[in-house]
């Protein structure tokens, strides 16, 4: 069975003393065990909020393929590590439209993710006019086959994806759950495809834009979304902890 997962990606908000405040307060409220909280803030802030983390999977919002080197600006996997981050985002829309990162520098990332036995959720989605032309399904497909479905099925099984459609995210525009369970079931049925029903069971799927409080358990209800990638609403201690409560 796929982990249910909710993960707060901080993007470059917040200073280090409103970043400790608000992983104390969600541990303070969070009760569920039953899901695994995730933690993506600031790769500066890493250190600190995995001090912190009491069982919150903690990570960052990129790194580079690379192990060490001449990467101005860059962090490595083994440098996520060395501060307690354990698992990073890869292939965030933001990444990939306002850094340029294209498929083939993701399958890097990927491949050096694995290979470092490091994990990752990636990220895949479609933008506006992509959902407007109706070819959605084969512009995520082809994310997935550019990236992620060169990988063998040991490693496929334990990747997280997250579905994000472009027009969502940060917009407070959310994909209605018929449009994410479609896309979801779309996704799981490409894995049983390239690999078998067992895999594709193990994969968790998030949905990821404009998620919160008030849209959260009727996205979650949807049987293959199995939790939410979650951004401006992970930046308050309340609103997230209601997310990981809509279980
Ligand atoms: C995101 O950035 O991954 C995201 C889903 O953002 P938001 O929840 O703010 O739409």
């Amino acid at each position: 069975m796929a982990q249910k997962i909710v993960a707060g990606n901080w993007k470059m908000n917040l200073n280090l003393n409103d970043a400790k405040a608000l992983v104390q307060n969600v541990n303070q409220q969070n009760k569920r065990e039953d899901v695994t909280v995730m933690m993506f803030p600031p790769a500066l802030f890493v250190a600190d909020v995995a001090a912190e983390s009491n069982g919150i999977k903690v990570g960052t919002q990129n790194f580079y393929f690379e192990e060490k080197g001449a990467f101005t600006g860059e962090v490595a996997i083994d440098q996520i590590r060395s501060v307690g981050g354990e698992i990073a985002l890869i292939g965030h829309s933001e990444r990939r439209s306002i850094f340029g990162e294209s498929d083939a520098l993701l399958k890097q990332k990927v491949d050096a993710a694995v290979s470092a036995g490091f994990d990752f959720i990636f990220c895949c989605g479609e933008p506006l006019e992509i959902r407007e032309a109706g070819t959605q399904e084969e512009y995520v497909k082809a994310q997935l086959e550019a990236a992620l479905f060169h990988l063998p099925k040991e490693a496929v099984q334990d990747v997280v994806i997250a579905y994000e459609p472009v027009w969502a995210i940060g917009t407070g525009k959310t994909a209605t759950s018929d449009q994410a369970e479609e896309m979801h079931a779309a996704i799981r049925s490409w894995i049983v495809d390239s690999y078998d029903q067992d895999t594709a069971e193990k994969v968790s799927i998030l949905y990821g834009g404009s998620c919160n409080e008030n849209n959260a358990k009727e996205l979650f209800s949807c049987p293959n979304v199995d939790g939410g990638l979650i951004g401006g609403a992970s930046l308050k201690a309340d609103a997230f902890c209601a997310i990981i409560d809509s279980f």
